[in-house]
């Protein structure tokens, strides 16, 4: 014990910890991780817990899974890393030509970033500077949903409308507007989630036609607004929003850094509203949750225009890791296992199972708004508890779940690999946690 207390007083004195107010951490402690094996994590002491969030919606076969471990080992002895620039590899070659072959059509040239947030932040620029490209510098304003979320650098905060982690900064983020989100939680008594969809479409309508000039491109989380509460939404919305982007010249950037990879049932979240945007971002789970990398994918069209005998036409955005090559090779692995296991497939009989055995979740008087979309599940819960989500978490803990609510909801987005034993286990118990928190 002395020297786990030893890493907590010693993690606490020198990592400032991500999305923390570290003064919670006198009262609440850091769970001192050793190990992973599948959907589980194991503390210092052994003791196990249930990774239900893919630790931050990355981790897609679970930790340490034995095929991805050998793909990183075997390109550890041949390359670790080469700059991008003057420099290409058979990893991120093979990378690029694997996804323009399952994106949506039209996506054929991969641009590579480091994280989520510098995807958005790449996107944005290329946009931007296409419309600069083309004789058209003054669109160079963006628009995103109420509610979005695409990343905290300055940029991509620009594009976030979730106050908690924008009010700070507002003196340094260029101001853009949002357009009301089709989330069906939102909608009226007695209206369907397409209805819903249609209202919302009707105001993104009236926004392009106003403003359309300056707009450069709408950002958009596909189906699924993940950091604002897992909001879901009729995918009519998306297929209309192609429509009037297209009709009023402003691009279409797909954020599928959450849900892309399978994640909402299908590869890519716009395939089931059959569109192709001008930008897709891919991040978070595109490495199976092992290393950090991200990718924009555009069109030959957009690539075209800054093809020129002009440097300063060219896009000269670079990060120093930009296609590194074990994360490239962490890909392909991810990517192979897709193939060989026939994930989709499969994930559609666990998304059934997990359903069936919800019941009991879904019909809780004190849950709400429970919802489903391929391997992510949500709910509201009403509770007297002004801090449920800590409460939450903490009760969690003791049994063997790492549940992070977000606010009242309750969210389950777990590694593929979850078995049906797992996920029994996961809705008795927390069911068990929902009573004593009720
Ligand atoms: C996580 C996320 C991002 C930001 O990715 P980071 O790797 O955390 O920078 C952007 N957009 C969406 C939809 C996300 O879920």
């Amino acid at each position: 014990m002395t020297s786990n207390h030893d890493l907590l007083a010693r993690s606490l004195s020198s990592v400032w910890h991500p999305c923390t107010q570290m003064k919670r951490h006198e009262t609440l402690p850091l769970v001192p991780i050793a190990r992973g094996e599948g959907v589980w994590l194991f503390d210092v002491d052994g003791k196990r817990y249930l990774d239900t969030v893919s630790s931050w919606w990355v981790n897609l076969f679970g930790h340490c899974n034995p095929r991805i471990n050998a793909a990183i080992t075997h390109q550890l002895g041949k390359l670790e890393h080469v700059m991008l620039a003057g420099f290409t590899h058979e990893p991120v070659v093979q990378l690029s030509e694997r996804l323009r072959d399952l994106a949506p059509t039209g996506l054929g040239h991969c641009f590579y970033g480091s994280d989520g947030a510098s995807a958005t932040e790449i996107a944005l620029k290329m946009s931007a500077h296409y419309w600069r490209n083309t004789g058209k510098p003054q669109k160079c304003e963006f628009i995103s949903l109420q509610n979005s979320y695409h990343g905290e650098t300055l940029g991509a905060l620009s594009v976030t409308d979730v106050a908690l982690f924008r009010d700070a900064y507002g003196a340094l983020i260029k101001q853009n507007a949002t357009v009301p989100c089709p989330n069906w939680r939102e909608a009226d008594a007695g209206e369907s989630a397409e209805a819903y969809a249609l209202r919302c479409i009707t105001a993104l309508e009236t926004h392009l036609k106003a403003h359309h000039q300056h707009i450069a491109a709408f950002i958009i989380e596909p189906l699924v607004q993940g950091a604002a509460g897992m909001a879901m939404y009729h995918p009519t919305y998306l297929l209309r929003a192609r429509e009037l982007c297209s009709q009023y010249d402003v691009h279409l950037i797909a954020d599928e850094i959450a849900v892309g990879m399978g994640r909402t049932g299908t590869m890519f979240a716009c395939e089931q509203a059959n569109i192709s945007p001008d930008f897709l971002l891919i991040s978070k789970g595109i490495t199976g949750g092992y290393l950090p990398l991200s990718i924009v994918m555009t069109t030959d069209h957009i690539y075209q225009a800054f093809y020129d005998d002009k440097t300063s036409r060219g896009f000269l955005h670079s990060h120093s890791y930009t296609g590194n090559p074990l994360a490239c090779r962490a890909a392909l692995a991810t990517l192979d296992i897709f193939e060989q296991d026939d994930v989709l497939n499969t994930n559609r009989d666990k998304t059934a199972f997990f359903n069936r055995i919800a019941a009991p979740l879904r019909d809780h008087p004190k849950v709400k708004n429970f919802r489903n979309m391929g391997m992510i599940w949500a709910f509201e819960v009403n509770s007297p508890h002004t801090d449920f989500a800590q409460r939450c978490f903490t009760l969690g803990l003791q049994h063997e779940l790492l549940l992070r609510p977000m606010g009242n909801t309750v969210y389950f987005m777990p590694p593929y690999v979850i078995t049906e034993k797992d996920m029994q286990m996961l809705v008795e118990r927390t069911l068990t946690i929902i009573e004593s928190l009720s």
